[in-house]
């Protein structure tokens, strides 16, 4: 809430309009939209007008209209301008309160210096106008038999088609001017009942009771006086501690109720806030720790504004009021068996404490203690925001990425309404912003409004006039960088806001009838979670959920995904609705649901895979058995992949360490102490020497350390190619620490080492990293070797770093690499050369996507450095690697086109030589990322390609979407990583028939393990084949420093680089040729082949150039 927008105060112009807002032609202007009430409309607004200075004189002379005339200073709302959607319109037809809209002031948001001024003006008016409670008829409606409260009993009116509806008490509250009237109860079941000539005059309401005697259903005859039986009425427990928590306070009550109600209640916290207090939640469930299949998860999240308490104080109620009655009252059991509630009673702990008990409109303690808005904090679809994320935000935003959530209320206080998204628009104008799921918000909304119902509380809770009301945000006023917003664009959930009450920080005495008021409103507003659709997305063969997959209503353009398991919540409202599931790798599958009023409607839906070969028939050929180890592992990297999988295995493998920055020497050391520790999987070898001697450690990390094994991926992990950025050297000698310490102790981590081949290259350029300086964020000092190259533009050249380097990447047999370097932090994706598109973009972004939402801050797309102008957003935190700095000769680039390896770059952070105290964060920060790299890249497709007899195929090529081409290694292993989705790829090989296979590639699957089988005789021109192929690979060999120099010349040259790789491609062809032709089986070819050092053939280095 903001001081100038108090529900339906405005502002624009002097001048109180009533309803009707719009009018069925919605005629632009001019127009009388006459309401049932109208005459009663008109005195209300009068009365506002009259007492206010400027507005009774009808001449507001606003500067932008000075010509604009209102008539005793009030208006008719379609009459002055049609405004279809209005609250004021909504309240009085849905609702039992009459509302009418004030602009206050010519400018909307005037100076706050001029706010005094404003209450001078207004303030009369609103004292007279809240006075007008009292006028008309007010009383309660009982049943004849007990005396019973008739809820929802209709009064009538007569001559008046508006109808108002009795509270939970049977209560009613009817506005009328002075007159005599006919006035009718009436309730489903009951005998209606007139009262005839009531009169209404000035000053207090009159007062009018009911009572309904029951309609007899019984056939006349049965004389029997059997009243109507009715249950004992169960009293539900209500909270005991009403007072204002301190942080100690909600601390202590918050590990209270956890211990006392361990079976239903879970205390957790997201994170802390600046001043390090806990953002804590507290889950509410039957089985309070896990997520359920098919059971939907709900929040409340309060206190987001430091001084906005009620919200606070009635969660620690509901916790209490739900433990409490849990097992005796039959909603609130109902309402915990079926729901996982979690209750965030504070978001903003460190404003609470400074914000002051009887605040009634201030701004004390509502920012966090950096003094930032968090409702303002949240990345915005239409606005850049600028201030830096916080980390209350970034607490958030991490949390509900991590749950599930379908349905949300933010609780704020400084008013009386339900908000709704969306919350701001692009040209920040205040109308009207809708959002796809538009009718289920107002739904949401007005279901909440229950709360306002019929509970006036004449003495302390006038204002309570101000009630029942609903409005999209953007129509109240622009909150860009809101959190609802933030919620139904990038999570499942759907979220309103609620303003609970007119006063921020009440007297603690109030909190009992605040709890009173919202009770059964906060309670209705969970049972709203089990409404819509929902149900479970399987896969038709086995029975097992599908995850992320997605579920799209026609007309509606915002989708959702399923959960883990492939459970699924769309709220809707009533009605029919064409809904389809859809998953990679699955047919679609539409069906139509009714949505009725009461209830959530189950669709299930059982999807069928796609088959693997492109003409709809099961595949060809051979199909690969898996042994229950195999099928052990998949579930371990889908365990992995999804939900919290990655995350108890960070947590359950800390490790100890003491950060600081190491020497070359200590590196050294460090490495070497590695083998000696752990000789069974390590080793260790020199890639070669800088210009002044330092040895470039490569560490391998693998159950047979040195052997090939071609079956498996291949990953390395590259840092420190800018010596003055060190902070990836830490990293990855913590990580390579990390793993060797939990190998054999955490079987997740055993199991992936023994999966996976790791290469660790902690050091690329040590000489540059001896000149760096300690706490530098910006320095260059250090930046280049000590021929001042930078070796990042060097992958041609060849200083002697990059030539040992050249010579890793060379080797071909990795499946994926990450290089770490610092600056900003961000991830980026080939190129680094400026090339207009590139082949595989969709697989490279989708890696550096991987890492990034692995990171809690890099994926919110703010990098928050200052200093090299990357302020901002950065969509999911990453980048082509050009498009943040373009340059040619990257290691990236080369590991590209000459390694046929995917090389991500991730920057850890904006300072490039953090002091040494912040390693421990940026490891923290680093590991569960890091981790998610040795998972990746056992995803994407593998397989083997092998002739007819069994024999494998080495050198055959496999062409991904007809570009990308990897080859086949020894044992005729292949393994590429794509993006999740339907791929196409062909096996090419000399000799053979080209196979070509669709597969489906899964973001948490392991790789589907394919056999490419070749059917045709095994010789060419009557040779073995092996002869052949080897061959080839020797003439090959001899091309490949042409290759290279051609690739260098027209990368050099060309900053049309699209034009240079044309070229590029054409040599190639010319080169394919050409071998063909002449290399058929030369001994010097043979003599070469046997001097290869590695598993692969070196034909593919032919094929390096393709981009
Ligand atoms: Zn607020």
């Amino acid at each position: 809430m903001t001081q100038t927008k108090v529900t339906n105060l405005h502002g624009g112009t002097v001048v109180a309009s009533y309803p009707f807002d719009d009018s069925a032609s919605h005629q632009r202007q001019g127009h009388y939209s006459q309401s049932a009430d109208d005459s009663l409309f008109r005195a209300l607004a009068l009365v506002y007008s009259r007492n206010h200075p400027v507005m009774k004189t009808g001449e507001p002379n606003c500067p932008d209209t000075p010509d604009e005339t209102f008539k005793d200073g009030i208006t008719n709302g379609a009459h002055w301008y049609d405004v279809p959607g209005g609250m004021q319109d909504y309240n009085y037809l849905y609702g039992n309160c009459l509302e009418v809209t004030m602009e206050l002031s010519c400018c909307k948001y005037p100076l706050a210096t001029e706010l005094h001024k404003e209450w001078d003006l207004n303030r009369e008016s609103l004292l007279a106008y809240m006075e007008q409670v009292h006028i008309g008829v007010r009383g309660y409606v009982k049943e004849a038999v007990k005396g019973t409260a008739l809820a929802n009993a209709s009064i009538v009116v007569e001559g008046i088609r508006h109808n108002l509806a009795t509270g939970n008490h049977g209560d009613y509250y009817r506005l009328l001017l002075p007159g005599t009237y006919n006035i009718t109860a009436v309730a489903p079941g009951y005998i209606p009942m007139t009262v005839n000539s009531v009169q209404v005059s000035e000053g207090k309401a009159a007062e009018l009771n009911f009572t309904l005697a029951p309609a007899v259903s019984e056939p006349s005859g049965s004389i029997t006086e059997t009243p109507p039986v009715f249950p004992p009425e169960h009293q539900p427990i209500q909270p005991q501690e009403f007072r204002h928590h301190s942080y100690a306070d909600m601390e202590l009550f918050l590990r209270k109720y956890n211990s006392e109600f361990p079976s239903i209640a879970h205390l957790y916290s997201v994170g802390r806030s600046v001043n390090q207090r806990e953002l804590y939640v507290m889950v509410i469930s039957d089985n309070p720790k896990v997520h359920e299949h098919g059971e939907p998860e709900f929040k409340y999240v309060a206190n987001m504004h430091g001084n906005e308490v009620v919200g606070r104080e009635l969660m620690l109620n509901l916790i209490e009021y739900l433990c409490r009655n849990y097992g005796t009252d039959p909603e609130v059991t109902q309402l915990v068996n079926s729901t996982r509630i979690h209750i965030m009673p504070s978001m903003n702990p460190d404003g609470y404490e400074v914000a002051t008990e009887g605040d009634v409109k201030g701004y004390k303690g509502r920012n966090n203690s950096n003094n930032f808005d968090l409702n303002r904090n949240f990345p915005d679809q239409f606005v850049t925001i600028t201030e830096p994320r916080q980390p209350e935000t970034i607490a958030v935003m991490n949390w509900l990425k991590s749950t599930p959530f379908v349905l949300s209320a933010n609780l704020h206080g400084g008013s009386l309404v339900v908000n709704y998204p969306y919350d701001d628009d692009r040209e920040g104008i205040t109308r009207y912003s809708q959002s796809p799921d538009d009718k289920v918000f107002q739904q949401l909304s007005r279901k909440n409004t229950l709360m306002y119902n019929g509970h006036p509380c004449e003495d302390l809770y006038r204002n309570e006039f101000f009630k029942d009301g609903i409005t999209n945000g953007a129509n109240w006023y622009n909150v860009p960088g809101g959190m609802q917003d933030w919620n139904y664009l990038n999570t499942n959930c759907f979220e309103v806001t609620i303003e609970l009450g007119c006063i921020k920080f009440p007297w603690a005495k109030d909190l009992p009838t605040y709890w009173e008021q919202n009770r059964e409103a906060l309670l209705q507003f969970i049972h709203q979670v089990h409404t819509g659709v929902k149900g479970t997305v399987s896969d038709i063969s086995d029975g097992t959920g599908i995850p992320n997959a997605t579920i799209s209503v026609q007309g509606i353009d915002h989708s959702i995904t399923t959960a883990h398991t492939g459970d699924y919540w769309r709220l809707l409202t009533p009605g029919t609705y064409s809904i389809t599931a859809s998953a990679h790798g699955y047919k679609p599958l539409r069906t139509y649901a009714t949505v009725s009023k009461d209830g959530v409607e189950v669709v299930d839906f059982r999807l069928t895979r796609l088959h693997t070969d492109s003409n709809g028939q099961s595949p060809k050929g051979p199909q690969p058995t898996q042994n229950p180890s195999e099928r052990e592992f998949q579930s371990l990297i889908k365990d992995l992949s999804l939900g919290q999988g990655l995350d108890q295995l960070v947590r359950s493998t800390a490790t100890e360490n003491r950060f600081r920055y190491r020497s070359y020497k200590e590196l050294s050391e460090f490495v070497r102490g590695l083998t000696l520790n752990f000789p069974k999987f390590t080793s260790l070898r020199s890639l070669g020497q800088t210009v002044e001697f330092r040895t470039i450690w490569a560490l391998e990390i693998s159950n047979k350390p040195g052997e090939a094994e071609p079956s498996e991926p291949k990953i390395r992990f590259v840092a420190g190619i800018h010596g003055n950025a060190p902070v990836g050297i830490e990293l990855l000698l913590e990580f390579a620490a990390f793993l060797c310490i939990n190998y054999g102790k955490n079987a997740a981590i055993t199991r992936l080492i023994n999966e996976t081949r790791i290469v660790i290259v902690p050091s690329i350029n040590p000489d540059g990293r001896e000149q760096a300086i300690e706490k530098q964020c910006t320095s260059t000092q250090g930046r280049t070797n000590t021929h001042g190259k930078d070796l990042d533009t060097d992958f041609f050249e060849a200083q002697p770093e990059t030539r040992a380097m050249m010579d890793l990447i060379q080797d071909k047999s990795y499946t994926l690499s990450v290089a770490l370097d610092g600056g900003s932090l961000v991830a980026t994706y080939p190129y680094d050369k400026p090339v207009q598109s590139v082949e595989n973009e969709g697989t490279l972004k989708y890696l550096a996507t991987v890492y990034a939402n692995n990171h809690p801050k890099m994926h919110l797309g703010d990098t928050g450095c200052s200093n090299n102008g990357q302020m901002g957003n950065i969509p999911d935190g990453v980048m082509r690697a050009a498009e943040r700095q373009s340059h040619m000769g990257s290691m990236k680039d080369f590991s590209m086109d000459f390694g046929h390896c995917p090389e991500i770059t991730v920057y850890t952070g904006c300072c490039l030589f953090p002091p040494a105290e912040q390693l421990a964060t940026l490891w923290a920060e680093n590991k569960k990322a890091l981790l998610s790299m040795l998972v990746e890249v056992h995803k994407g497709v593998r397989g083997v390609v092998r002739d007819k007899s069994g024999k494998p195929i080495v050198g055959a090529i496999i062409v991904l979407n007809g570009g990308v081409r990897v080859f086949t290694r020894e044992g005729g292993y292949f393994h590429a990583l794509l993006a999740p989705g339907n791929h196409n790829i062909e096996a090419v090989a000399d000799g053979y028939q080209q196979q070509r296979q669709e597969v489906v590639v899964s973001s948490y699957e392991a790789a589907s393990n394919i056999i490419i089988e070749f059917d045709m005789d095994n010789s060419i021109f009557g040779l073995p084949r092996e002869f052949v192929v080897a061959s080839a690979a020797a003439s090959m060999t001899a091309l490949v420093v042409t290759a290279c120099i051609i690739w260098c010349v027209c990368a050099a040259k060309s900053n049309r680089q699209k034009d240079g790789f044309h070229r590029l491609r054409q040599h190639r062809d010319d080169y394919d040729d050409e071998i063909r032709l002449t290399s058929m089986g030369s001994k010097k070819s043979l003599l070469a082949h046997e001097f290869q050092d590695d598993s692969e053939s070196d034909e593919e280095t032919l094929y390096a150039n393709k981009i």
